[in-house]
Parts: C-alpha cells; sequence; structure tokens
C-alpha cells in the first residue's frame, strides 16, 4: 500500500474536515478542519472532549449561553443542553458577529 503521508512531513495532527447540518437552525455548514460551531447561529453539537478530538460521545446541542473577548479574539461560551458541559469556543472570521455580541455581558459559567 503506497504511503499518502509522503508529501507531507512534521504534520503533528489530523485535520478533520466536516461538513454539517446545524441541529438549531439548519444551516448547511462547510466544515473547515477547525471549527464545527454552526457560523450563522453558533450552536454545535457535544461530540469534543477537547477540541477537535471527537471524543465525547455525548451529542448533544451546545447552545450558546455567553460570549467574551480574550486578546484581541471573541470567544463562545456554550453550553450542552444534555449533559450540562460548558465549554469555550474561539470564533472565527465567518462568524456572524452580530450574533456574538447578542451574548455579550451574560454571566460566563465556571468562573
Ligand atoms: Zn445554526
Ligand atoms: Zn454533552
Amino acid at each position: 500500500m503506497p504511503s499518502s503521508d509522503a508529501a507531507s512531513p512534521g504534520r503533528r495532527f489530523t485535520r478533520r474536515v466536516e461538513d454539517f447540518d446545524c441541529e438549531h437552525c439548519g444551516r448547511h455548514v462547510r466544515g473547515n478542519g477547525y471549527t464545527n460551531h454552526c457560523p450563522a447561529c453558533l450552536h454545535s453539537k457535544h461530540v469534543d472532549v477537547e477540541p477537535g478530538d471527537r471524543a465525547a460521545d455525548c451529542g448533544g446541542l451546545m447552545t450558546p449561553v455567553a460570549a467574551g473577548m480574550e486578546r484581541d479574539a471573541y470567544f463562545v461560551v456554550q453550553r450542552c443542553g444534555r449533559c450540562g458541559h460548558t465549554r469555550r469556543n474561539k470564533t472565527t472570521a465567518r462568524d456572524a458577529t452580530a450574533e456574538v455580541l447578542k451574548y455579550f455581558g451574560r454571566p460566563i459559567p465556571g468562573r
């Protein structure tokens, strides 16, 4: 079997590029390997323990509950509707800023 990894030495982790349909607003989201939340409504699914590892078997809907700013980047805090797990998600340029700003000023869980 030929190795397809020979052309990319030094790769340290596997980018996962997965498209998905947002369970909240129904938008078809093109995955970019780094984020798995919906850029329109900022919801996602609870599938990661650490970002990108897909190690959680919960699968609940992660709902945005708060947002803030750290250095120059916005982040959104999401809470899983099934198990209550909360996590921070950095936003990206393609996320709807107006949607992020809606959650500013809300209490951030876990602090
Ligand atoms: Zn959505
Ligand atoms: Zn969960």
